[in-house]
């Protein structure tokens, strides 16, 4: 359990006195100030003149701050053994600012959303589209033709969206090394689909595994690639040349090869999947991609909460600095849930999710050790 949370009431000021503050990356104060007035950030510093005399101090002098984190693939309807707003919590006491949610079957996190979003911030997708008969039916809407796509987006636009997720391929298999199926729509289906979207000011997120998927989501203009695995250097080209992101979700598999009830086969084979999409993402840091960071929270065993410091460890063995996954767990993540106004950020008019870690800390260990505080501001 995290020693204090705090909560910024938007009626009262605060003034933050910490050891050092990451503001962004390649920005941080030593020792830094943070003035706290309605639920954001109103003004950052070395120190700050005069905060005012109706202003709460808080020492955090034996702290270092950092942003809330962002867990840009989540299913928040999915997965068992807690209900929706229980999962909200747990994800808001991990210290997370924000969540993208892929869809569920029945639209639940959009139905929920005023509950959700009075806690942390929320970019949903709402339903996953499909081809009809084919891999997805428990995250969304199935699509047969042309005239259903322009009615699903519609429909979606209407129940409020922030993008529209579309399933490209099935998941990766697991039953012998690099297969994955066929690919489910043409790229002039997913341009239709991408051009649809934009028409409403949404992108488009695209789960996609294997080359020719991944391939003919990003000639058909998305933004994101979910997954991504087995995906090939020639599709790695493509993303880095289009500058499109990639979320290659390591945890769903890494839960897999670590549990008791698959069979030790089938255990060294999904290990080998891992180490594949390790390499790949190695190869797409040297390449620039534009990264996210997701867990897939909802599949089998991922957790809300502990699931993207375990995310962030794996991207470790990729050969990230602790800094650099920081980075994209917070500013780059919020820039790709298309929120960087709001979270990601310490700077001023950022909301006030803090995570207060020991100050001792290097910045190469901050993403991976527990928080001595959580401030999360009324929304
Ligand atoms: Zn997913």
């Amino acid at each position: 359990m995290v020693s204090c949370t705090l909560y910024f009431d938007k009626d009262k000021t605060y003034f933050l006195s910490a050891g050092g503050v990451w503001l962004e990356p390649d920005n941080i104060l030593r020792p830094g100030c943070v003035l706290i007035k309605e639920g954001r950030v109103k003004e950052v510093g070395p120190g700050i003149q005069s905060p005012g005399s109706e202003v709460e101090f808080l020492d955090f002098s034996h702290l270092f701050l950092i942003p809330g984190l962002i867990d840009a693939h989540v299913h928040l309807a999915l997965g068992q053994g807690m209900g929706l707003i229980t999962k909200v919590e747990h994800v808001v006491n991990a210290g997370m600012a924000a969540v993208r949610d892929g869809g569920d079957r029945d639209g639940l996190v959009l139905k929920r959303r005023n509950q959700i979003e009075n806690r942390i911030v929320l970019a949903a997708a709402g339903q996953a589209l499909f081809r009809a008969g084919r891999y997805g039916a428990f995250l969304g809407r199935p699509l047969t033709g042309k005239k259903e796509m322009v009615e699903s987006v519609e429909s979606l636009v209407k129940a409020g969206v922030d993008q529209i997720k579309v399933l490209v391929s099935g998941p990766v298999g697991l039953n012998r090394y690099n297969q994955v199926g066929p690919p489910q729509f043409e790229t002039q289906e997913l341009a239709d689909l991408v051009s649809c979207a934009r028409d409403h000011g949404l992108e488009v997120m695209a789960h996609a595994n294997g080359p020719e998927a991944v391939t003919r989501a990003v000639r058909a203009g998305v933004n994101s690639i979910e997954h991504g695995y087995f995906m090939g250097l020639d599709a790695l080209d493509l993303i880095a040349e289009n500058g499109v992101y990639w979320v290659p979700t390591i945890e769903p598999l890494a839960v897999l090869a670590e549990s008791e009830t698959e069979p030790p086969k089938r255990r060294a084979l999904i290990k080998r999947v891992i180490n594949n999409q390790i390499k790949q993402l190695t190869r797409a840091r040297d390449l620039g991609i534009h990264l996210g960071l997701g867990t897939d929270a909802g599949s089998p065993g991922v957790e809300v909460d502990s699931g993207l410091r375990r995310e962030m460890a794996w991207w470790r063995k990729a050969g990230f600095s602790g800094s650099e996954i920081l980075s994209i767990a917070t500013a780059d993540n919020a820039k790709l849930i298309g929120r960087e106004e709001d979270v990601g950020r310490l700077t001023p008019g950022h909301l006030a999710f803090i995570i207060g870690l020991p100050d001792h800390v290097s910045l190469d260990q901050a993403p991976f050790v527990r928080p001595e505080m959580i401030g999360f501001p009324q929304l």
